[in-house]
């Protein structure tokens, strides 16, 4: 019996008036009893209206209002938690110890947004000309739109809509239609949290929604995080169309390892930040530059550690869950022949895996490519997958201009105990987001996230300051108190006196 995902538009459930939908299938399984609804032009219309008649009064009520309805979402959220997770896992396909991770990490962005009283002080410049005063207040944009990938199904959204909501915005979300149940949950229980009614809504689809999100005159800003050539055209279309935008594309992360560097912490690292999510992370390790006079072992130490992960269905205690469709799994796989044709040593196949789970699973398991030239496309290609392609350098400096020369620029680490050398790669390196031994900096959320060159286009990173900045307009008043002293005509440009 099939069921159907609806959109979630005024506060309740809705079928729309589009009739096309699509397969969400379990990935470890490889099956579907689900179809999720592809909106259309008046789909989206109807959740931007229900936005729009809601802003105003959500705009208006008291910060202290707000705070409390956050506050609520946040303990709802905690103690829910492992309800989400399960629908990450069944939809995602990530074991559910990451989608724990996932949600822990969103958890943070709601924590932060319970400060928005703190977060939305302006500033005051008293007596800057005798009797004048000047301030600056921060304001909701009004409606705002988000596209979420498919990877972080709860974690992304959750980037932007706490923020978004707790600065007096009204919200309308378009997540990933390959995992879209988690975005409903989320609205759903913010309602339950005290949310009023058209405050956050969510329209499924694909390209048609999103292109009437970017078009819509009433929308203010776009928040997209996905893949880059989409990144581009949703940066390029909503700029056209008027919107603030914040557009976070892909990925192909460089860890480099010096010689003096702890190579077992190294080789944790690289396993974990590699194949964690099944490579299907953003800010995942797929590049490892390592120094030749240690490369031999660093990769010995690596394939040491990969035969001992288990793959499986995420709901039975694996390391690694399927990849997110049969279509994503055939080409992740496809590599293994580029890799073989353009000359990379093939250390560990992910073809051979043997699975803790259904034989029709999306299944490919953590593979390991040495000597990876930088011609081929398994170098210059973002995979997503669980590929760690080795790339084996000369030197500190070549591996910083390998990294440095790459048009995506979202994460990278060093490992290394020297001091010096991770200071100078901190200034040196061309990437927004640096790990010193640490893997995966994904920065807390009062700080911000995102990339350089490719892996971000706007310029906004999200969350943290940066995201209430995003979601905020600033308004300076200059103010005069009548003093008579002051009355007469003066038709000059106004002076300080
Ligand atoms: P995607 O670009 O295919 O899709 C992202 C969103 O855009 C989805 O909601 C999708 O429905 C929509 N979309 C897809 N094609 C479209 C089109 N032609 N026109 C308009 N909208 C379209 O990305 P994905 O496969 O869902 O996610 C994986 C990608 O996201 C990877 O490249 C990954 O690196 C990236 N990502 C980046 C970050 C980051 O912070 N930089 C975080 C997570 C994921």
């Amino acid at each position: 019996m099939t069921s159907y995902i609806n959109h979630f538009i005024g506060g309740t459930l809705v079928e729309g008036e589009s009739q096309r939908t699509s397969p969400v299938f379990d990935p470890a399984k490889g099956t579907s009893d689900k179809e999720v609804r592809l909106g259309s032009v008046a789909d989206v219309d109807s959740a931007v209206a229900a936005a729009a008649a809601a802003y105003p009064a959500w705009r208006d009520a008291s910060l202290a209002k707000r705070q409390s309805v956050i506050f609520a979402f946040r303990e709802l959220l905690n103690s829910r938690k492992d309800e989400l997770a399960q629908i990450l896992t069944a939809e995602h396909g990530k074991v559910l110890s990451d989608a724990a991770g996932e949600i822990a990490r969103g958890l943070e962005v709601v924590d932060f947004a319970t400060g928005i009283p703190h977060l939305l002080k302006g500033e005051y410049s008293e007596n800057v000309s005798t009797g004048v005063d000047v301030y600056s207040v921060k304001q909701p944009l009004g409606v705002v739109g988000i596209i979420s990938p498919f990877n972080f199904p709860a974690m992304v959204p959750l980037w932007f809509f706490p923020i978004a909501i707790a600065a007096g915005n009204t919200v309308v979300l378009k997540p990933s239609e390959k995992d879209p149940s988690a975005a409903n949950w989320l609205a759903e229980l913010f309602t339950e949290a005290g949310l009023p009614d058209g405050v956050f809504n969510v329209v499924h689809g694909d390209k048609e929604a999103v292109d009437a999100l970017l078009e819509h005159p009433v929308v203010r800003s776009i928040s997209f995080v996905g893949s880059t050539p989409i990144a581009k055209y949703i940066y390029e279309t909503a700029a056209k169309n008027g919107k603030r935008v914040q557009a976070l594309g892909g990925a192909k992360n460089h860890m480099l390892v010096l010689p003096d560097a702890d190579l077992d912490l190294a080789a944790d690292a690289a396993v974990n930040a590699g194949f964690g999510s099944a490579g299907e992370r953003c800010m995942a390790i797929s590049v490892l530059l390592a120094v030749d006079t240690i490369a031999d072992d660093l990769v010995a130490r690596i394939a040491e550690r990969m035969s001992t992960l288990k793959t499986g269905d995420g709901r039975r205690s694996c390391d690694m869950g399927p990849l997110i469709t049969k279509a994503h799994r055939d080409k992740v796989a496809s590599y293994l022949d580029v890799a073989n044709t353009d000359g990379a040593t093939v250390v560990v196949d992910g073809r051979d895996v043997e699975v803790d789970g259904d034989a029709d699973g999306f299944w490919f398991g953590p593979t390991l490519l040495d000597k990876v030239p930088l011609s081929s496309t398994v170098y210059t290609d973002e995979i997503f997958g669980p590929v760690l392609s080795v790339v084996r350098v000369s030197s500190y400096a070549e591996g910083l201009e390998i990294i440095n020369s790459s048009r995506y620029g979202n994460g990278t680490a060093i490992f290394t105990n020297d001091g010096g050398a991770a200071r100078r790669f901190q200034r040196e390196v061309t990437v927004g987001m640096v790990g010193i031994n640490v893997p995966i900096p994904v920065p807390v959320a009062y700080h911000s996230f995102g990339g350089w060159k490719e892996s971000m286009f706007g310029d906004s990173k999200a969350y943290g300051p940066l995201g209430v900045h995003f979601f905020t307009q600033e308004k300076a008043i200059t103010s005069r108190w009548l003093d008579p002293s002051h009355g007469g005509l003066n038709l000059g440009f106004p002076e300080h006196d």
